[in-house]
């Protein structure tokens, strides 16, 4: 039904219609875009725009170049904060990606913030950007607590009930992610933030880095403090992503790193420093990335972000039905009839998730082996790792119908070794 997504957007990434050389030139099946995702010759164009007629530095004001690629770089910023309805375009920060927005917030917030005594509620789904540093926090201030939710098995998602119990007067800090990279499940995040709102006197972090490329993301309904997002998983370039953060908030931190361009004034016995978003971004910052960031959200909203997510909906249901009926395959996270991201983390009974998407990558077919940045999750399923496919909307039906015929002859093959006592690996 919305299948128009694809349609329209396939043509613009060249990369999609190519065939792998490498791989005695199979067509190339993407199944791997909540690594990272593809990027559509509008970007590309955006960045060789920048570099073959803006290159200069930004906030330098001097001359001509300086001024345009200032507007440009600085245009980008307007581009973030409409496309997640922040109040005003001080509250986004540029940052490398998601993993320093997250950093961002444990450095500059709660090292500033956060004492014996308190406690930092996390989910024990959180990507490892989520997780190591709070631990590192942790380790600086002895009687610092982390708190782990689990997720609960019937719904993928975070139990809830575990979540409001856990919260308490000490909760000084709740960090979770918006949709999970490994179970697919869309948390229940304005129900969560009413609830650590009714119980404790927190910030709350939200990780979107699932969720803003693929679905409307509004901060003002969504009611968080922080939401973190990388540029390279929604048709931007790598090297850009963004914090943003209630303005008022932001310039009561104190900096995280310091250097030009986060200054007021500099002498030998100390500086000040200017406020939001300058005061986050020291040094020359990465704008050619950022333009690119604007192409991309410019490219998403002349799709549609409700159109998108409507497709990927579509195109979530069909590939988690499909997958549900390949012999031997455990899906995580939620099953098919429960709304769910495009992505889908599976176990084959008997075959090691690299020995797949190896021979998977013989075919052609790229999808991720291995934990995903996600240990303590894959652990507390009782698994050390999993194959993942994800979608993003240039994927078609064809593309899952092409990996599941792969998948299904790929099974067969390596099972089939293991019945003339080859080399099937169990353990894992
Ligand atoms: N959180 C989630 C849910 C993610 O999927 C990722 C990327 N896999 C990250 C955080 C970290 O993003 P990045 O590596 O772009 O900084």
């Amino acid at each position: 039904e919305h299948a128009k997504v694809a349609e329209q957007s396939r043509p613009d990434f060249e990369i999609l219609s190519t065939t792998l050389e490498q791989v005695d030139n199979k067509p190339l099946v993407y199944l791997d875009s909540a690594a990272t995702s593809q990027k559509p010759k509008q970007v590309i164009e955006a960045l060789d725009h920048y570099y073959t007629k803006l290159n200069s530095n930004v906030h330098r004001g001097a001359h001509t170049l300086s001024r345009e690629a200032t507007a440009a770089y600085e245009g980008a910023r307007d581009k973030v904060q409409k496309l997640i309805h922040a109040n005003s375009r001080n509250e986004i920060i540029f940052t490398s990606g998601a993993t320093e927005s997250i950093n961002l917030v444990v450095y500059s917030y709660a090292r500033a913030n956060l004492k014996a005594g308190d406690e930092i509620l996390l989910t024990e789904m959180e990507h490892h950007s989520n997780i190591v540093p709070w631990q590192m926090l942790a380790e600086t201030i002895p009687g610092l607590k982390l708190k782990f939710v689990k997720m609960d098995r019937e719904t993928g998602a975070v139990d809830l009930k575990e979540f409001k119990s856990m919260l308490n007067s000490n909760t000084k800090m709740v960090a979770f992610q918006h949709v999970s990279n490994v179970a697919g499940c869309v948390n229940p995040v304005t129900e969560m933030v009413q609830m650590v709102r009714a119980q404790a006197d927190a910030k709350i972090l939200l990780d979107a880095c699932q969720s803003v490329p693929h679905m409307p993301v509004d901060v003002q309904t969504l009611g968080v403090d922080f939401l973190a997002a990388s540029g390279h998983k929604m048709c931007g370039p790598t090297g850009i992503g963004f914090l943003w953060g209630r303005e008022d908030l932001l310039n009561s931190m104190p900096p995280f790193q310091g250097g030009g361009e986060m200054i007021d004034q500099v002498t030998l016995e100390g500086s000040t420093y200017v406020p939001a978003p300058g005061r986050f971004e020291a040094g020359t910052p990465a704008i050619a990335q950022a333009i690119g960031l604007g192409a991309a959200i410019d490219y998403l909203q002349q799709l549609g972000m409700e159109e998108i997510e409507a497709y990927e909906h579509e195109m979530a249901e069909y590939l988690v039905r499909r997958m549900e009926q390949v012999d031997r395959v455990t899906v995580l996270g939620p099953k098919s009839g429960t709304p769910r991201a495009a992505l889908c983390a599976f176990i084959v009974d008997g075959v090691h998730p690299s020995d797949l998407s190896s021979f998977l990558d013989m075919e052609g077919v790229a999808v991720r082996a291995g934990h995903h940045c996600c240990q303590p999750l894959h652990q507390s399923l009782g698994y050390s790792h999993s194959a993942r496919a994800s979608l993003y909307l240039y994927n078609t039906k064809e593309d899952v119908d092409t990996f599941i015929e792969k998948l299904e002859s790929t099974i067969a093959f390596l099972t089939g070794l293991e019945g003339e006592g080859g080399q099937a690996d169990d353990d894992f």
